[in-house]
């Protein structure tokens, strides 16, 4: 089959596919585009890619004709159907060996049937998770690849190149086999929505706990941003809350209490309850959303239920303030370890192993959930690969040592004042549960079988003649 010069394809010009191009091709790549819609081919050569390296074709099999072998494919389109036709169309003109990239949100199942449908015809299949939106594309995304392992040599380079850099290295590495890639993208945006609805807990406890206005909430985030919390989601709560519309008010006065989803951090909970995973946090920030959008009936119930009165705050300001900071970091620490526990059990479900440093890593840069907290989980597997929990690492043990004391005055306060803190209590459940040897589940086990013969087993040294120990009894 013919070949070209070309280092790498990629199909799909619309925002993504256009500004992963561009950046690709100034990390010296030479890219050939391609779209359904051809017109758009000609109109990105004639604009955006003027003046680039940056070449076009016009058919599925002018591209595979213009690309080095093994020829690499990037598929930047719509997720579903889409991906497969592209697939059965490249599939006449590629050979053995050549790379098929899916960058989309893809859902990890498909991403798992392809890989294994590819690889069956002698292909190879990535199914990559591509984070940051249009800016992060176009100057440096956090890039998530698994799937066929034998295609990693192949587009390594390319990859780590155009990724976005952290602390001096690429945030881009090998995930794993088949759909891991984008089953880790789907965790990321799970962990996304945690982080959000956490923060968006502490903007509630300092507008109406403290009641203090945008400016001064926007200079305690400005202040955390330089701590632990130091991340690129609080650095634009921080603009967000800093913004005036032009007659001056604060903009976010304005935008109305209805939180929208795409599904993402919906998979992420729904998966983690198919793996019997207690992902608490993230299932709180999704129902958190959905309690948001039913506006129209909670408008209704705040004229009728009445919660407790709100006393103005005696305590030390100051120190309710910092002990927020520390509610905040203990509870994304939770977050970040349940994630990282749904991720351990979907790699012992789907026979993938997992490159947990360095899927911290490649989230230090280039994506919604960038910060310095994640160098530290980074550090934490690194320093021992085979960890079982973070939560479980000198580093962490310490940092909520150190946090909890206050997080719990946090939220003992906010559940007096009667402040909705879903993400922020189900963390200190979680922890408490978490730390506890022995949990009232026996009870549930007694009722189960006292209503439905389930049998229970016995506690190990409890056992007799007619409770046996290590049976269902
Ligand atoms: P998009 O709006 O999701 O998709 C548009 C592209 O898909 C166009 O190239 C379009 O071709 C093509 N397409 C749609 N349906 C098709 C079909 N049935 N057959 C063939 N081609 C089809 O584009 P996007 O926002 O750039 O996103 C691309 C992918 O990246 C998506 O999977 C998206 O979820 C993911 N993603 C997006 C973001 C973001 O911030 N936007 C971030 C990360 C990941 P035509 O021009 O011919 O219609």
């Amino acid at each position: 089959r013919p070949s070209g010069s070309a280092d790498v394809g990629l199909i799909g010009l619309a925002v993504m596919g256009q500004n992963l191009i561009l950046n690709m091709n100034d990390k010296g790549f030479k890219v050939c585009a391609y779209n359904r819609t051809t017109s758009k081919v000609d109109h990105f050569l004639e604009n955006e890619a003027k003046g680039t390296n940056i070449v076009g074709a016009h058919s599925v099999e002018e591209l595979c004709s213009k690309l080095k072998t093994p020829r690499r494919i990037i598929l930047l389109v719509k997720a579903g159907q889409a991906v497969d036709d592209f697939i059965a169309q490249l599939e006449p003109h590629l050979e053995k060996g050549d790379i098929i990239i899916d960058g989309g949100n893809s859902h990890y199942p498909d991403s798992i049937r392809r890989t294994h449908e590819l690889e069956a015809k002698g292909l190879l299949f990535v199914g990559s998770g591509v984070s940051g939106g249009e800016e992060g594309a176009r100057n440096g995304p956090s890039l998530m690849p698994g799937g066929s392992d034998a295609a990693w040599p192949h587009i390594k380079e390319i990859f780590q190149k155009t990724a976005a850099q952290a602390q001096g290295e690429p945030c881009c590495d090998w995930v794993g086999e088949t759909g891991s890639g984008h089953y880790v993208k789907m965790v990321h945006n799970g962990i996304e929505y945690g982080d959000m609805q956490l923060i968006a807990e502490a903007y509630d406890i300092l507008k109406r706990g403290l009641g203090l206005d945008e400016k001064e909430i926007a200079d305690i985030f400005d202040k955390w941003n330089s701590g632990v919390l130091d991340s690129f989601l609080i650095e634009i709560t921080r603009d967000i809350l800093r913004f005036n519309d032009t007659d001056g008010v604060p903009m976010v006065r304005k935008i109305l209490d209805k939180a929208g989803q795409k599904g993402t951090g919906k998979w992420t909970a729904i998966d983690a309850l198919d793996n019997g995973m207690p992902v608490t946090l993230i299932g709180e920030a999704v129902f958190a959303r959905c309690l948001s959008a039913i506006k129209d009936e909670r408008t209704r119930a705040s004229k009728v239920i009445a919660g407790p009165e709100r006393q103005p705050f005696q305590g030390d300001k100051q120190q309710f303030i910092d002990d927020l900071e520390q509610a905040l970091y203990a509870s994304k620490i939770i977050s970040y370890a349940q994630g990282f526990m749904l991720m351990r059990e979907a790699a012992k479900v789907n026979s993938w192993h997992l490159n947990n440093a360095g899927i911290a890593a490649m989230w230090r840069g280039g994506c919604i959930i960038k910060s310095v907290f994640l160098s530290d989980i980074t550090a934490a597997y690194r320093e021992n690969p085979a960890l079982e929990n973070i939560l479980l690492s000198p580093f962490f043990l310490k940092a909520i040592e150190g946090a909890q004391a206050g997080w719990r005055r946090v939220i003992a306060q906010s559940t007096l004042w009667g402040i909705p803190i879903p993400a922020h209590t189900t963390a200190l459940s979680f922890f408490d549960g978490y730390r506890t040897e022995t949990l009232p589940a026996n009870l549930i086990q007694g009722q189960r079988d006292f209503f439905g013969a389930h049998t229970f087993r016995v506690v190990p040294g409890m056992g007799n003649d007619h409770l046996k120990e290590n049976e269902d009894v």
